[in-house]
């Protein structure tokens, strides 16, 4: 049997790393979108050991014609589409370019392979943003959604791109509709890499406080390790579909930062500081996932506890922190 082949765009981001891992490690042969960047942004393909075994193209989302060329040199079967602009708190300070990457760079990619070859299996990176002010206590592929940012709007664009190209064309697109992610690669703007590095810190005397925004919202948090393999298993389906991919469990950021503080025998409020800076002009309060669908058709469910989790961070930027001069 041939050899299978990926392409993955936004290879460089947490994501990317743990899914080229699992598909190396199924046989396939994996090409990465690589936007040029003037500063290294290969140190997650590194941490995990894959860098010398992936092909790279140059390519941005913004950029159709680069699509087409990555598609037309690497000739995949799977393309995972995991490029965007991603963080939430950035969308409205680069609103327009949220929208470049994260909605219309999902529109020229399925337009790129639309005219490249329409048989290529198409992963669209979607997320619980988007269902925002939440509809439903438990957020399922039947919640409506109500997105509460450009980060929101831009992905909600891009979701029903791929639900309109597998409509029009028959193209075999499917969305994982993914809950908050989480992981040693996770990047430091996020809430949970920021708590562990920020307690791995304190631990070790380099810091005394910790300044966050809203802790009182909650986060239904999984591990990036399992949720890469609910992609793979996606676009594996006879037919392409939308998946919610989620833990079933909420936790606030308050306990969550307990979590990290505890392990390490720190008190949580002693360290603490608020700070209106980390408010957000719209919050997502709650996130709440219903993956019954995921576990019934795909055979999928989340492994990784927020304790084992939280655990496994703190253990890596101890480490990290540790080796800092
Ligand atoms: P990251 O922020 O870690 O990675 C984003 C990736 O997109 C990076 O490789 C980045 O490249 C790339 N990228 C940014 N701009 C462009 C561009 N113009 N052209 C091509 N590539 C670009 O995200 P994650 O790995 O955490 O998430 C993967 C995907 O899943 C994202 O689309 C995210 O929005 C989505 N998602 C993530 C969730 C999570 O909890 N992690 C939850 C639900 C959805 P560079 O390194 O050069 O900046
Ligand atoms: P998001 O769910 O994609 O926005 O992931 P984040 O990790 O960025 O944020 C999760 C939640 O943590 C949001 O409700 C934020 O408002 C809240 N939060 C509180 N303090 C902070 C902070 O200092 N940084 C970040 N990123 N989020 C914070």
């Amino acid at each position: 049997m041939n050899q299978r082949k990926a392409l993955i765009t936004g290879i460089t981001g947490q994501d990317g790393a743990y899914l080229t891992k699992l598909l190396l490690d199924k046989g396939y042969q994996v090409t990465g979108l690589l936007a040029r960047r003037s500063s290294d942004t290969l140190w997650r393909l590194r941490w995990i050991g894959v860098l010398d075994k992936i092909d790279l193209i140059d390519g941005d989302l913004a950029d159709v014609t680069s699509l087409m060329r990555a598609l037309e040199k690497s000739q995949p079967n799977e393309v995972y589409n995991l490029g965007a602009q991603s963080f939430v708190g950035s969308s409205w300070d680069q609103p327009l370019l949220t929208a470049q990457v994260t909605a219309l760079g999902a529109l020229h990619l399925l337009e790129a392979a639309r005219i490249v070859d329409r048989s290529i299996r198409i992963y669209q990176a979607s997320t619980s943003e988007m269902f925002g002010l939440i509809q439903e206590d438990r957020q399922s592929e039947a919640t409506p959604f109500h997105p509460r940012s450009p980060y929101g709007v831009s992905k909600l664009f891009a979701h029903w791109s791929t639900i309109n190209y597998r409509e029009s064309f028959g193209m075999h697109a499917s969305s994982g509709i993914l809950f908050n992610h989480e992981s040693p690669l996770r990047g430091i703007e996020f809430v949970t890499r920021k708590v562990t590095d920020g307690v791995a810190r304190i631990k070790q005397g380099k810091a005394t406080e910790l300044r966050l925004g809203n802790i009182d919202s909650t986060r239904d948090w999984g591990f990036a390790g399992d949720y890469v393999d609910a992609m793979w298993r996606m676009l594996q389906q006879d037919e392409p579909d939308d998946y919610v991919v989620a833990t079933g469990r909420t936790t606030t950021i308050r306990d969550m930062c307990k979590i990290a503080f505890e392990y390490v025998g720190l008190e949580a409020d002693k360290h603490i500081v608020i700070d209106p800076k980390f408010f957000r002009p719209a919050e997502v309060e709650v996130l709440l996932g219903n993956p019954a669908k995921a576990k019934a058709k795909l055979g999928w469910e989340a492994e990784t506890s927020l304790e084992d989790l939280i655990h496994m961070m703190m253990d890596a930027d101890m480490e990290r922190v540790g080796r800092e001069a």
